[in-house]
């Protein structure tokens, strides 16, 4: 079963009276269940492409579907019940909200969907991540690794068909990028989770089904294992 199909995808940004085509006319789609990596230079659009397959930003023309629905279709409030219903995401730069203690980041997306044991539940995903014991803390009193962890905990509590996740191992030092990278890919094996991962670690890269290579906002090479 295809979960996201994107089909031409286009995005330009205006910045004065100059057009800047960040992505170009881009074409994939990715099955169910599939682990797949995409790579390329700094610039060359991969966060914009992450970024548009989970709905957080449209496209300027072309189409995303995602579990059966045309983002570009929806209006802001119908994409967000996707994101909350289907996708977890985990960012580059974490971004936990910095007034909620670990806990509480954890409970957002339960708490969306109405979920009575967001609380308990939001507990148990800080366990599986090893940080019950920094529950109450804020995300200015954590490690970069610790936070990357509460966001990972985050993107898994609405059980989500499809997780993307930008650059989950930059910035960590090698025994915590492990870690985040064992708990992402048991996501994979344990619920058939599908993974997209933009990085720029090629041994990540290779532990993955498939990897597209993108420069320039164009698809150069969409390569399976
Ligand atoms: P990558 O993730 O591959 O490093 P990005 O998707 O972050 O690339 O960025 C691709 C290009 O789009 C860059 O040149 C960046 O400056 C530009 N860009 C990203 N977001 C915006 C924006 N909101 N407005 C204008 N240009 C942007």
């Amino acid at each position: 079963m295809t979960i996201l199909s994107v089909a031409n995808l286009s995005k330009v940004y205006q910045s004065g009276s100059r057009k800047l085509t960040v992505l170009d006319e881009v074409t994939f789609s990715i099955q169910s269940g599939e682990i797949i990596s995409i790579v390329g230079p700094s610039g060359s659009g991969k966060t914009t492409l992450l970024g548009l397959c989970a709905g957080l930003d449209s496209g300027s023309t072309g189409s995303v579907v995602l579990n059966g629905k045309a983002l570009e279709k929806l209006n802001e409030d119908q994409r967000a019940a996707v994101r909350n219903h289907d996708v977890g995401f985990i960012f580059q730069n974490f971004q936990l909200l910095p007034t909620l203690t670990a806990l509480e980041n954890v409970m957002v997306p339960l708490e969306l969907k109405k979920r009575k044991d967001a609380r308990a539940k939001a507990m148990d995903l800080l366990e599986k991540v090893g940080l019950k014991d920094r529950a109450t803390h804020y995300p200015t009193q954590l490690s970069g690794g610790e936070q990357q962890r509460v966001s990972i905990a985050r993107a898994f509590a609405n059980e989500p068909k499809i997780l993307f996740a930008d650059e989950p191992t930059g910035n960590l030092d090698t025994e915590t990028g492990e870690m985040i990278e064992k708990l992402i890919f048991d996501l994979n094996r344990e619920r058939g989770t599908t993974l997209v991962l933009v990085t720029h670690d090629l041994d990540l890269a290779a532990k993955t089904q498939r990897i597209i290579h993108i420069k320039g906002g164009k698809i150069q090479e969409d390569a399976h294992a």
